[in-house]
Order: structure tokens, then sequence, then C-alpha cells
């Protein structure tokens, strides 16, 4: 029934992760709820690692930022992508080694720049501009950094345009004509020490024809460095490996990424003569299909459609509205039944736009039914919003037949966070 999603199960007509009763789970804890399988977000790692074997694994923190997943991540010997001080300081807490860490980002400030130097990981360089300013600051305040070069490949990525990241047009990396004067430049500069090159063309990416295209042009770009003089000790490849959210859309596995990009990336650099460390950024591809979202039907209202209304919208899961993303559904207590009326699942969120699942065929269902919405573990809790009113909800991970609560639901006193009434507004 769920395919090659072998951790959820239909028993006796509920919908099981591993040995855990979703429907269950959600009448103990509430709704809205993410659940994490452990097992399979281990095998999803280990299958990286069979088909990358020797490359370096970051996984994307953005795609999910629970600090047991990442604690899990750093035992299975991955490192991190992060994109922001707040996600160092996550991933560095979950116990994952500096030299695993990349930081990535085409924004940063001084003070982002001094705070990567000082905790001693690699950064990417969006821009020239960027590579300047960094120098100033390392020399400033007697600092150095090794770097990385973010380039723009210009290479399409088939996907939703908003997660199209290598096309000219993006707002990512450096034209891949100015790539080798600038790493030269780099190598003039103080305080800083260039060790090679990143991409990253954009996320859920169903071919790995765009990423043979990158990788092409990444090693073409390795060769005009090292004909400059440029050391390339790393070669990053970035993220981007989609997943089969729609049951007809099959995705490609990290096997079928390798056999498109090994050959590449081995051949050219056995042609140049070097041996840089590849390194893949997945995201999505490790974590999206790890967990499901629960949410309770508040009702079932039959009008001009059928609108399901739960107690999820997309302040707890934004895809749909962000991306117009399609998450299979299931009725968490009555997966087996017959799906026989079409109806439109929506959220409580006051705006028509929060739509989570349009024009689905479902069991009959009622007040009191639980939902589970696959796939939700990428880009998922977070992207949750605190929008109206909503406090955000917790997440679970399981393990066998245990269930444990990884991060607690916040309360309506979270809305209050930071908050005061001006006391001359009290008068
Ligand atoms: C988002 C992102 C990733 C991860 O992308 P996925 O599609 O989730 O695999 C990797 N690297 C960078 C630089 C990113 O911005």
């Amino acid at each position: 029934m769920f395919g090659p999603k072998s951790h959820l199960t239909s028993r006796d007509s509920h919908l099981f992760m591993e040995d855990v009763d979703c429907f269950a789970l959600a009448q103990k804890l509430g709704t809205p709820l993410y659940v994490t399988s452990e097992s399979r977000l281990r095998e999803n790692i280990r299958a990286y690692h069979r088909a990358f074997p020797g490359a370096d694994k970051y996984f994307a923190v953005k795609a999910n930022g629970n600090l047991s997943l990442l604690r899990i991540a750093a035992q299975e010997g991955m490192g991190a992508d992060v994109f922001s001080a707040g996600e160092l300081s996550v991933v560095r807490m979950a116990g994952i080694a500096r030299d695993m860490i990349l930081f990535n980002g085409n924004s940063k400030s001084s003070k982002d720049h001094e705070l990567i130097m000082q905790a001693g990981v690699r950064m990417s360089v969006d821009s020239r501009e960027e590579l300047e300013h960094l120098s100033q600051t390392a020399q400033k305040s007697g600092l150095q950094g090794e770097i990385l070069f973010r380039v723009n490949p210009d290479v399409s990525p088939k996907t939703h345009p908003k997660i199209a990241t290598g096309l000219r047009s993006s707002k990512f990396g450096i034209p891949a004509e100015q790539v080798a004067a600038t790493y030269q430049r780099a190598m003039e500069l103080e305080g800083v020490k260039p060790v090679g090159l990143h991409c990253h063309i954009g996320s859920q990416i169903l071919d790995t024809a765009p990423f043979a295209e990158a990788a092409g042009k990444m090693m073409d770009i390795a060769a005009a460095v090292t004909a400059a003089g440029g050391a390339i000790e790393r070669i990053d490849l970035g993220g981007g490996l989609g997943i089969q959210y729609h049951p007809d859309s099959p995705a490609p596995t990290p096997a079928d990424l390798a056999a498109a990009v090994l050959p590449i990336f081995k051949d050219r650099c056995r042609d140049l003569g070097i041996s840089p460390k590849l390194i893949l950024e997945p995201g999505r591809s490790i974590v999206a299909d790890t967990t499901v979202m629960l949410a309770s039907v508040n009702v079932v209202k039959r009008a001009h459609v059928s609108f399901v209304a739960t107690d999820a919208g997309f302040n707890v899961l934004a895809r749909p509205m962000l991306y117009d993303s399609y998450h299979h559904v299931v009725a968490a207590n009555h997966s087996d039944e017959k799906a026989e009326e079409t109806v439109t699942v929506v959220g409580p969120i006051c705006e028509t736009g929060d739509i989570l699942a349009k024009d689905r065929k479902v069991p009959h269902l009622a007040r009191g039914d639980v939902l589970a919405f696959l796939d939700a573990g990428a880009y998922g809790f977070s992207m949750a919003s605190q929008y109206n009113g909503q406090p955000r909800p917790a997440e679970v991970l399981v393990s066998g037949s245990r269930a444990e609560i990884t991060r607690r639901a916040e309360d309506a006193s979270c809305l209050l966070t930071g908050q005061r009434i001006l006391p001359r507004l009290m008068k």
C-alpha cells in the first residue's frame, strides 16, 4: 500500500509507523503532530553511504532542524549544510564536528563572517564582493577561514520555479565564467584560503540528467581553476534529489544519482590529476519520507465541494500553499477502507489559500477522524509558523513500539515570547 515506505503499514484499518498506531498516538498526544521513523531515517542515510562511499554527506539543516534527528544524522556519520548562525549552533549541539560543516548563504553579515571563522568551520562565498568583505573582516579581527566558492552553473533542474537555484537568473552563486578569476583573487588575499567549489542547482529534482550536467560544468571550472594554479581540495555538488510524493511520480535513488555523476567526477579528476573530496548536501531525500503529519478532522462540510477541515493548515505544513506540492493523505483510522468521496482538505487558517490537499479520494470521514499527510519530514516543521495565533505542534520520534516526544508542542504563552505591553499604554 505504501510502496517502498516499509516503515508504514496498515493494520486492521489503522495506520502504523513501525509498531506504533498513529491514531492512538494522536489520541494520546493531541494533534497536529509530526511523527518520524528512526529506522527510516537511518536507512535513508545508509543508502547515501552505500551509493557514495568516501564522499562526505552534509545534511541540509533547513529541511529539518529537529535536534534529535540531527543527533541521529551525526551518529550515522553525516555532516551539515547550515545557512545561519542559528542552524550552526543547533548542529554543534547535535555533536556534528566542525570539519563536517559548511556554512552557506548569499547574504552573510560581517558578524556572521566573524562567527564562522571563530567557530572554525568552512563557508561558501557567494560573490566576488563577499570575498573582498570577508578578507577585510578576517584581517581586522585577526581571523582566517577556508572557503569554497558557490558557483552558479546555469543548469535548469526542471523543478518548481521557486526551488530552482542554479539558473543564470537565480540569486545564488558566482557566474561560471568568473569563478577561476575570483579563485585567483582569493589566493592573493589575506585571511582566506580557497579550498574548493560548491553548487546546488535546486530541489525536488526527479531526473538525474541535470545533476550530471552540473557535475560536468563543475569539473570544467575545476579545470580552469587548476590551470590558473588553484588547488581544488573539495567539490560540493549540493543536494536536490527529489522523492516520490505522488504515486505516479517515481524518484531516482541515491544509487541512480551516483551512477549519473560519479563517472563524470572520477574521470575528470583523473584527467586533471587532482583528488578532491566529493561532498553532497542532501536534505529532502534524507528526511522527507521518514515523517507523517497527523491532523484531526474538525468539520466535514458538504457545500459546492466537500471540504474536510482539519486542525492543521499552512501554518503547520506550508508546502502545498507555497509550492503547490502534493502530499499523499491517508485516513489514519480508516486506512483499509475504500476511498469513495472526493474532498478538498483545508486548515483552520483565515485564508482561502489554506488548502492542504485538493480533490482527493478519501473514505467517508467524520469529526474526530485523523488524517496522515505523508512525506512531511522535509520543509514541514521547519517552515511551520505561529500565523493566526497558532502555537507550533509537537514532534515525536518512533522506534519500534516506542514513541517519544523530541519537541513539545507550544502553548499560547509561546505566542507572547519576548513581547510586552508598553507601560505607558497601561494607563
Ligand atoms: C536547500 C539546500 C540543500 C538541500 O536541498 P534538498 O533538495 O533538500 O536536498 C542543499 N544545499 C544547499 C546549499 C541548499 O540551499
